[in-house]
C-alpha cells in the first residue's frame, strides 16, 4: 500500500507543520506504507521524506526535471523518478498511489489535492483522499465547500469524498473506510489518468 502526500515547499509558520510532517511520516514506516511525494528537500516535503526514511520506511518521489536544482531533489529515496512536465508529475504520482493525503501547503500543495479529488469526480480512480487538519489549517477550507455545495456547484457525496480529521491515524482509518460516490457522469467515465500528452489522433476509418 502507497500514499500519496501533498505538501509545502515551504515549512510554514509555525512547528506544528513540520511536526505533523514528522509524525505522518513515522506513522507510514511503522504501518508499512510506502510514500510518495513530490522528491523535494525544501519545506515539508523534505522533512517528511526524512521521518519516513530515518524511521525505516520506503519513499518514492517524483520530481520534474526544471524543479531538480530548485527544490533540491532528494538524494536518499528509496527511487526518486525525474519526468518533463508537472503534469507528468501529477499523473505519476497518481499511478503509483492507494490514495492521497494533503498536509498544509500553498498553492501547488492545493492544486494537486483539488485536481486529484475532480479525477475521482470524473471516475478517473475510486481512491481515497485525507486532509490533515493541522492548526485548523483544512478546516477553513470546509466552508468554501459547504458554500459550493449550498450553491449548487458541487454535489454533497463529493464534498463528502473528503476525509478531514486531525489525527493521522484517525484520517488513516476514515480513509479505509470510505466508499467512493462514483463517477459524476455516468458513462463517460475514462480508463486512465491524462499524462499531459496529446491523444494519438484517430483516423477517419477506424473504429
Ligand atoms: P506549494 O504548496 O506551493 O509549496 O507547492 C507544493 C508542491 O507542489 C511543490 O513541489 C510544487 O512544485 C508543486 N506544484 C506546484 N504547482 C504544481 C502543478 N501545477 N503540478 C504539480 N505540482 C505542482
Amino acid at each position: 500500500m502507497r500514499i500519496c502526500v501533498f505538501c509545502g515547499s515551504s515549512p510554514g509558520r509555525i512547528p506544528a507543520y513540520a511536526d505533523a510532517a514528522t509524525g505522518l511520516g513515522r506513522l507510514f514506516a511503522e504501518r508499512r506504507i510506502g510514500l510518495v511525494y513530490g522528491g523535494a528537500t525544501v519545506g515539508t516535503m523534505g522533512v517528511l521524506a526524512d521521518a519516513t526514511l530515518a524511521a525505516g520506511g520506503t519513499v518514492y518521489g517524483v520530481i520534474p526535471t526544471q524543479l531538480v536544482d530548485r527544490e533540491i531533489a532528494h538524494p536518499g529515496l528509496t527511487e526518486l523518478y525525474e519526468v518533463t512536465t508537472m503534469h507528468q508529475r501529477k499523473a505519476r504520482m497518481e499511478e503509483l498511489a492507494d490514495g492521497f493525503i494533503a498536509l498544509p501547503g500553498g498553492a501547488g500543495t492545493l492544486e494537486e489535492l483539488f485536481e486529484v479529488w475532480t479525477w475521482a469526480q470524473l471516475g478517473l480512480h475510486d481512491k481515497p483522499i485525507g486532509l490533515l487538519d493541522v492548526a485548523g489549517f483544512y478546516s477553513r477550507m470546509t466552508p468554501l465547500l459547504d458554500h459550493m455545495v449550498a450553491e449548487g456547484f458541487l454535489r454533497e457525496e463529493y464534498r463528502d469524498a473528503l476525509q478531514i480529521d486531525t489525527d493521522p491515524v484517525v484520517l488513516l482509518e476514515k480513509m479505509a473506510a470510505v466508499r467512493p460516490p462514483g463517477p459524476k457522469w455516468s458513462g463517460a467515465a475514462a480508463s486512465s489518468v491524462p499524462d499531459g500528452r496529446e491523444p494519438e489522433p484517430t483516423g477517419p476509418g477506424e473504429p
